[in-house]
């Protein structure tokens, strides 16, 4: 029989396998298959990405799923690929150019993009290469690039047919503008961050030369954009001031007072200066009082002509200065406050970002939305844990247009061709030659790209085909299942619906699985700057990947946040290491057995063997129920208890002795010990796939790889309650022995004798029948059992469930040096606890020590106590016995 290695070293098993199930192409999808499909699309990440902890923990749960499936028989598809990140991306070449000097003006468009080609073919596959080390069973020959040939064919499709459908517009809007990436940038890519700032009061005249309005702005640079002031038509203070002109202080412009509900009478003094070109709220007051819009700024940032000579060129914020100074000078600015307020900072680069002016193209989202929020209404889609569909729902309700240019170079250039002769706008699928009105062939293409987020929104159709009619569409959308962080569910999840809906006509996915986000172990977001980043690299070459996925997944509980804590993977390295010991112990008693894995029913079962059938059988059930509802935690500690507690702590035990000896008893035991550690292994393959893989492949097994075998399935003829039961007593008396003979201070060798009072005669006769076990496991010598057990003067006893056990200790210790010894202890603990009493009742400590030390003396204290109740127990017994 092939054996293992004494120890079990992860990195060179890990490498092989990997090689061997890339090689075999255990991956891949076979479209033409005729089985039930399994479809996961994997949340692109990044091509600029270096793989973190959140995406450690995103992947293992997708590999888990897939591989659990591919075992059980469905066609599993795991979708592999990349997404091109238009403005990190770009952020970084344009970070390279600066160290070289130069920048992308200087190179041009096509130089630029090229250059950003060619860093993506050199570096964007670092990523990839992290994730097949994670094991990842992504089927890589269907690898896809939200840039590739096929996915941008895809979104020109959506964007032309949006396009003509009415649903694609390009207008006028105010947005949320980056000076310093100079892009418009969505809603959702704006952070907002509380900052000190601060409140300026300012005089508008009348023109009349009949008293002042006040305003108050947070950003006073605005002002010399304003074009009105509005006040609640409500407000009884300024009823008197109806139709009258302002005259705007420094620029001299005439402005009107108008009137609109939407101003709030209790914000400052109820007098609103109006700014359409600078303020997304004044901008629709602008449109509905058809005002003029001033722009005072361009796109860098800096004021522009319109903000008059004296400011012209200035930055924002040095203009702010300037103004302020000046307003002062002028006796205009009546007051300064200090004020505490959000302000938006553009997700990339940090800066102050500017709501802005400008032309920009649109979705309309309300009629795509609409359809979405239905299919999770109705159920087509479940969102679990289900608390998210609130979040959803309202995200959906209060939808706006979403804006999709950006003003990059890298992504989809969108597909819209200007006449430069009439004027005329082409927005077509191919690269039109000439004007469709005049027939000049003077056209020019919108210079601007697609948001990121447009070609991902495609994601679940585009890489599987779309907009062909393929085999592999066909086959496997839509898909079964999405997981994902909550962070990206309104970026992507919901656009992925919208857009799933409108051209397949189908959902995306029927689930979607929302895990929380990982944090450290005191509940820290995890940041560079706090040094309190678990590096998923690193960690996998410490501990393996298999010790890093289970961690990964026995975390997963449902909810909002995980606290990880760096410890755990160590113990699931060790739980590696007893897997492997126990694994080698099973080969090493393989003489002389010629069968394979497979149970044999004709075999001389013992009650422990049944027994551990019934609970493999019964750890079958719950682990395909808990990976069903994505209770990954559960599973995996479900697994973990079985191998560990039941397998390794008592089957292996309890098999002993009938490995032994020759005969018919250790045949039986050599098959069910080879058989349920095979199932083990097959439970735990979703979780750790290389050790089980590595381990699997050393026994008498059918089939070339552990990954393609059968997952476990329950059966309902396997589980013996009965059986369990009586293991449990028989258990629980071996239990109670050891624990006696540990706080007794025992010699381990030491033969015992047990006594055990019980008036059940059920319990009774099943201690009878297996008091073998006992004896064997719990080192015993003689067990009396019955109802009229009389305990005997000097005894340790215990009460157990429906019994009492009791152990004579006459004769079994020296009493005199045991006392001493206890004594010792408990001197020792009452004088721990009385340090700990202090500690804890002083109130200086009390207040400043930090939440988790005062919990750790508490238990501390807990403990100490439960310990000197025992001792005080033992003492007594061992007094009594000196006596
Ligand atoms: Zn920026
Ligand atoms: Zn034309």
């Amino acid at each position: 029989m092939i054996q293992l290695d004494k120890h079990y070293e992860p990195e060179e098993v890990e490498k092989r396998w990997g090689k061997f199930w890339q090689e075999k192409n255990y991956f891949h999808a076979d479209e033409t298959l005729d089985k039930p499909t399994f479809t996961i699309v994997i949340p692109p990440p990044n091509i600029t990405g270096r793989l973190h902890i959140g995406h450690a923990f995103n992947n293992t749960l997708q590999d888990i799923l897939t591989r659990w499936k591919r075992m059980q028989g469905f066609n599993a598809l795991w979708q592999p690929g990349t997404d091109h990140a238009g403005i990190a991306t770009q952020n970084v070449v344009e970070r390279q150019l600066h160290a070289e000097g130069t920048d992308r003006q200087a190179l041009g468009r096509d130089a630029f993009v090229e250059r950003v080609w060619k860093w993506r073919d050199e570096s964007g596959g670092t990523i990839t290469e992290q994730l097949k080390k994670l094991g990842s069973s992504l089927d890589w020959q269907r690898d896809r690039f939200t840039m590739d040939e096929g996915l941008s064919r895809a979104v020109r499709e959506v964007f032309v047919t949006l396009y003509e459908d009415g649903l694609i517009y390009k207008g006028d809007y105010i947005i949320n503008w980056c000076p310093r990436c100079q892009t418009a940038l969505s809603d959702l890519e704006v952070e907002y961050q509380d900052a000190q700032g601060h409140l300026y009061h300012l005089k508008y005249a009348f023109k009349d030369g009949d008293g002042f309005l006040v305003i108050a702005t947070t950003r006073p640079e605005t002002m010399l954009g304003d074009t009105a002031v509005a006040v609640n038509p409500k407000d009884e203070r300024y009823m008197k001031f109806k139709g009258k002109t302002l005259i705007l202080p420094i620029v001299n412009r005439e402005i009107p007072l108008i009137e609109d509900g939407y101003v709030d009478t209790s914000f400052g003094t109820g007098a609103l200066k109006v700014t359409p070109a600078h303020d997304p709220n004044d901008f629709e007051l602008g449109r509905r009082h058809n005002l003029p819009s001033v722009n005072v700024m361009a796109p860098n940032g800096t004021m522009n002509a319109e903000a008059g000579q004296t400011y012209e060129g200035l930055d924002r914020f040095e203009c702010r200065k300037k103004l302020v100074q000046d307003l002062k000078n002028a006796g205009v600015l009546l007051k300064i406050e200090d004020l505490n307020h959000s302000v938006g900072h553009c997700y990339r680069c940090k800066t102050v970002v500017e709501p802005y002016l400008s032309k920009q193209w649109f979705v309309k989202a309300k009629p795509l939305a609409e359809p979405a929020m239905e299919a999770v209404r109705n159920g087509s889609i479940k969102i679990v844990p289900k608390f998210w569909e609130n979040t959803y729902f309202e995200w959906m309700e209060n939808i706006r247009d979403w804006c999709i240019s950006r003003q990059i170079w890298w992504g989809h250039q969108i597909p819209a061709w200007t006449c430069k002769a009439c004027s005329e706008i082409q927005v077509v699928r191919e690269t039109p030659e000439k004007c469709s009105a005049c027939s000049s062939t003077d056209l020019e293409q919108e210079t601007d790209v697609l948001d990121t987020w447009f070609s991902s929104a495609l994601w679940p159709f585009s890489t599987l085909g779309w907009p062909e009619k393929t085999e592999t569409l066909k086959k496997f959308y839509p898909t079964t299942v999405l997981c994902t962080g909550f962070d990206i569910l309104f970026f992507w999840v919901a656009r992925m619906i919208m857009m799933g809906i409108k051209f397949m006509d189908d959902v995306p996915f029927r689930h979607v699985y929302i895990h929380a986000l990982i944090r450290d172990a005191e509940g820290q977001k995890m940041s560079k700057t706090k040094g309190n980043v678990i590096d998923p690299l690193e960690v996998m070459e410490q501990y393996g990947t298999d010790a890093l996925r289970f961690t990964l997944a026995a975390f997963a509980a449902q909810g909002r946040d995980i606290k990880l804590d760096e410890d755990r993977i160590d113990g699931y390295r060790n739980f590696c290491n007893k897997l492997w010991n126990a694994s080698r112990f099973v080969l090493m008693n393989l003489e002389g057995y010629e069968g394979t894995c497979q149970l044999d029913e004709q075999a001389d079962r013992s009650i422990a063997d049944q027994w551990i059938l019934s609970r493999l059988n019964n750890t079958t059930r719950e682990v395909n129920q808990a990976l069903e509802d994505f209770k990954f935690n559960d599973a995996a500690l479900t697994v973990y208890k079985f191998i560990w507690n039941e397998y390794c702590d008592w089957y292996i035990e309890f098999s002993k002795s009938r490995l032994a000896v020759e005969g018919p008893g250790k045949k039986a035991a050599q098959n069910v010990l080879l058989h349920v550690l095979e199932a083990s292994l097959k439970l735990l393959h979703p979780f750790m796939p290389f050790i089980t893989e590595e381990i699997w492949q050393k026994l008498p097994k059918n089939g070339d790889s552990i990954m393609i075998s059968a997952f476990p399935e329950f059966r309902a003829d396997r589980s013996d309650a009965k059986v369990e039961e009586a293991m449990g007593k028989v258990m629980e008396v071996i239990t109670g022995v050891r624990n006696i003979r540990g706080e007794m201070n025992l010699n381990p060798g030491l033969k015992l004798n047990a006594l055990i009072k019980t008036g059940h005669a059920d319990l009774e006769a099943t201690l009878k029948k297996h008091a073998g076990f006992i004896r064997e496991l719990a080192r015993v010598d003689q067990i009396t059992i019955g109802p009229d057990i009389v305990k005997t003067e000097v005894s340790a006893s215990s009460v157990l469930g429906g019994m009492d056990l009791i152990i004579p200790l006459e004769g079994m210790m020296d009493f005199a040096e045991e006392k001493n010894r206890i004594e010792k202890e408990l001197k020792k603990i009452a004088k721990d606890l009385i340090f700990l009493d202090k500690k804890l009742s002083n109130p200086n400590f009390v207040k400043k020590a930090p939440a988790e030390v005062i919990e750790k003396d508490e238990k501390r204290k807990t403990t100490l106590s439960e310990k000197q109740a025992k001792l005080e127990t033992h003492l007594q017994t061992i007094e009594q016995a000196i006596r």
